[in-house]
């Protein structure tokens, strides 16, 4: 690579957290996923790439740095982002890069610091290498002011096995664990603020995902499935080079029976969550899922009050994570508006089978009478036979058959 002092090389570096504290083996593994799924975000973007592995450190090389940094700022299990400048080890090659940077950013009346690392042995340590590089740069630049505690400007040089660096911003990234890396769930994904966020703190966390949304079809506001989609695009950014598939179940006839059996209304909510969890279940094999994810919060609604969760858990065996339990609304909104997921505008979501007063205690024999009148296994089964598919690739909808 060609290292001229105007145009300097540059790298892409990767920090990543928590995957530090695994034993060598896990980590090797985890950092082989990250990689993998690195290399299928750039590979589907078209964008050439190569990378190197230094200790506790990804480099990413390529053609267009800048914008590999802002697709890899979207991967779970990375912590930042830095396109940084490549140098020589010698203090001249840091200090002329730094002070070139740092020129075009800093003016007079303005703080800076350097921060500098050093693994290699340089005649130097690290704070005097910060010392010297920050004397060329308040050289450079007339009117400047050390702030070592609150500066408006950060530089950072760092001199490691492979070379010199410099560089003076870090992206951020959502960290977590990389996609794939903790197994699949099932996401019961709605229309709603709620599910997309318990979807997107999953694959934070390293779950791999399938979207499961259940259309009511009259008995669902006319804009509930497209929604449900449009949510679906939006997380699949987040997971990109991952195919995230979204099955779509018609659960009408559930909600036509309750109405001809005369179900009490007041049980409604909490047989249809019921209903949710044992497609869920049933899907669960089919996926090779583990676990059925929603977006419930505790006390949010009639259905969620602990009496009422413990009455739509006990509907089936699998383990079920509510990663929203005890969010506030307010928390789950700044990440929905965080993630790309919060809509404004979000049309006609209203279900037409809620009734005016919801039961916040069922009590479960009662339910499950209702049940047996509905028959409710044939629906579970009748239901699972006839699905939808939706895969979204790199935030791109591909429909299928
Ligand atoms: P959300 O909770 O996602 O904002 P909501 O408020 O409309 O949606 P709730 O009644 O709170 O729905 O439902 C609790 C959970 O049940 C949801 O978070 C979601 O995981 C699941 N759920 C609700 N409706 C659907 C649906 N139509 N398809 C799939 N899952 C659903
Ligand atoms: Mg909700």
């Amino acid at each position: 690579m060609d290292c001229g002092a105007e145009d300097p090389a540059k790298l892409v570096m990767v920090r990543y957290g928590e995957l530090f504290l695994k034993s060598e083996p896990v980590k090797r593994h985890f950092i082989g996923r990250l990689l993998r799924n690195i290399g299928k975000v750039l590979s589907a973007e078209g964008l050439d790439h190569r990378f190197a592995t230094p200790r506790g450190r990804i480099l990413v090389y390529g053609p267009e740095p800048e914008k590999i940094a802002e697709i890899i700022a979207r991967i779970f299990g990375i912590v930042d982002v830095s396109v940084c400048s490549i140098t020589g080890t010698r203090l001249e090659d840091l200090s002329s890069e730094a002070v070139r940077l740092a020129s075009t950013r800093l003016f007079a009346g303005m703080s800076f610091a350097v921060r500098a690392k050093r693994q290699q042995k340089l005649g130097l340590d690290s704070q005097e290498l910060g010392a010297l590089i920050g004397s060329a740069i308040y050289a450079a630049v007339p009117g400047l002011r050390v702030d070592l505690s609150h500066p408006d400007y950060e530089i950072f040089v760092e001199v490691r096995d492979f070379g010199g660096i410099v560089y003076d911003s870090r992206i951020p990234a959502p960290g977590g664990l990389p996609w794939g890396t903790q197994g699949r769930v099932l996401v019961l994904l709605s229309s709603g603020i709620d599910s997309p966020v318990a979807s997107w703190l999953s694959m934070k966390r390293g779950c791999a995902v399938t979207h499961l949304h259940m259309d009511a079809g009259r008995w669902a506001g006319s804009d509930v499935t497209e929604a449900a989609i449009e949510n679906h695009r939006r997380l699949s950014r987040w997971c990109a080079g991952n195919p995230l598939s979204l099955i779509i179940v018609n659960n009408e006839p559930l909600f036509n029976a309750m109405q001809e059996e005369r179900i009490p209304p007041r049980y409604r909510c909490v047989i249809c969550k019921r209903f949710m969890l044992r497609v869920a279940a049933r899907l669960l094999g089919n996926e090779g899922a583990l676990a059925i994810v929603t977006g419930e919060n505790l006390g949010q609604v009639a259905s969620q009050t602990l009496p009422n969760l413990a009455v739509i858990s006990e509907a089936v065996t699998a383990p079920i994570i509510r990663p929203l339990i005890t969010y506030d609304k307010e928390e789950t909104v700044t990440i929905a508006r965080r993630i790309g997921t919060f809509d404004t505008h979000p049309g006609d979501l209203a279900c037409r089978a809620v009734p005016g007063m919801p039961s916040t205690a069922a009590v479960l024999e009662e339910v499950k009478e209702a049940e047996s009148k509905l028959r409710i296994d044939v629906l579970v089964e009748s239901s699972c036979t006839h699905v939808r598919f939706v895969t979204a690739l790199n935030s791109g909808i591909r429909p299928e058959p």
